[in-house]
């Protein structure tokens, strides 16, 4: 079913991405991909799907669950629970391991204390057998970990051939800064990735997905209200499910576009939240002012200080302004002074 607001795992429910599926199956044994685009372009699903198609063993850590300033016990319950659904497979390689032990299906990787194993040392056990290790959002591993997550996976790069890293992130430079190849103190410089970013479906594509998705639902809808949904929401599928579903359910468009802007809204503080919340309440604001005065169309530079400047009544330094702008594209929020997703941008006008 394609307005199923899951993440797809079965190629007969993913619409498009043909291509992209392939292009990761003809390279899954390499050791590092990335896959890359906004939230809700489909990562997560062209990621199960081609795990899939390609019948391999994986395990998925989802970065989602880690809190900014996670530390290691976060981090290795979150591979405990990925190693324990893979227990039948990976059993015979993890019982001898020293620092992990298993009671029935449940393994724990021991955290603290004298048998403790480290991130290299645990891929270097697990590369006795092949397994793809996949790591959902996973610029939500910078923090203070970031240095030791590197090593690792610069180590398992170079020694463990067994092993595939496949890395998802909807914040893209985030994403880049974790795998920093072309920075000569990154524990993974020189090392080569293939990246496989996912862009928006085309109009026609869109339109194709709306009617399909309220086909299935036995649904007849215009397609006035089609249009109108694929112009509203751009050609992001997780968009597009949402609204399908949305419209299914209250049949007024007016509606489905208010519920998503309030959920955008959420999704953007707490991005701007975690942003700034060690830094001040008046940095969060002026995250928020940049985001208002983008969202009216001030794209460029001196427009966007003006516009501050006026919200805030006071001046704003270069540097300040150079930094929003910056980690703002890092977060893939915007580019170009233009917002990415469409809805966001309507949120940002709140
Ligand atoms: P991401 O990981 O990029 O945030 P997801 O894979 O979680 O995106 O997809 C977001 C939503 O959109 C989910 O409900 C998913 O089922 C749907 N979706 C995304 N891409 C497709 C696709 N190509 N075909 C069908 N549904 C899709």
């Amino acid at each position: 079913m394609l307005f199923d607001e899951r993440p797809k795992d079965r190629k007969e429910d993913l619409f498009d991405r043909e291509r992209e599926v392939e292009e990761i199956i003809n390279n899954i044994k390499r050791p590092l991909l990335l896959i890359s685009g906004v939230r809700r372009i489909g990562k997560t699903s062209v990621l199960l799907v081609s795990l899939n198609e390609a019948k391999e063993n994986y395990i998925l850590i989802d970065c989602r669950k880690l809190k900014e300033n996670y530390g290691r016990k976060e981090l290795y319950s979150l591979f405990s629970e990925a190693l324990s659904s893979k227990i039948s497979y990976l059993k015979d390689v993890l019982e001898k391991v020293k620092g992990i032990s298993i009671a029935g299906n449940y393994v724990e990787i021991k955290w603290g204390g004298k048998n403790y194993i480290s991130l290299s040392s645990l891929f270097d056990e697990l590369n006795k057998k092949r397994l793809i290790i996949a790591i959902d959002e996973a610029q939500r591993l910078r923090g203070p970990l970031s240095k030791e997550i590197k090593d690792a996976i610069a180590h398992a790069y170079d020694y463990d051939r067994n092993l595939t890293f496949i890395l998802t992130g909807s914040e893209v430079g985030l994403l880049h800064e974790l795998i920093d190849v072309e920075n000569e103190n990154s524990p993974v410089y020189g090392r080569y990735y293939l990246e496989i970013t996912l862009d928006r479906f085309n109009k026609e594509r869109s339109k194709e997905f709306l009617q399909r998705g309220f086909q299935e639902i036995s649904i007849k809808v215009e397609d006035k209200i089609i249009e109108e949904i694929v112009n509203y929401f751009d050609g992001i599928p997780g968009w597009l499910t949402f609204a399908g579903n949305e419209y299914a359910t209250k049949g007024k468009i007016e509606e489905v576009k208010k519920t998503a802007v309030k959920v955008a809204k959420g999704e953007l503080e707490n991005l701007i939240e975690e942003k700034t919340k060690k830094v001040s309440y008046i940095t969060g604001k002026r995250y928020r002012n940049a985001l208002k005065c983008i969202a009216k169309g001030e794209n460029s530079w001196s427009k966007l200080l003006s516009c501050m400047e006026k919200e805030e009544g006071s001046t704003i330094s270069t540097s300040v302004l150079d930094n929003i702008i910056q980690n703002l594209e890092k977060m893939s929020i915007i580019k170009d002074y233009e917002f990415l997703d469409p809805v966001y941008k309507e949120a940002s006008k709140l």
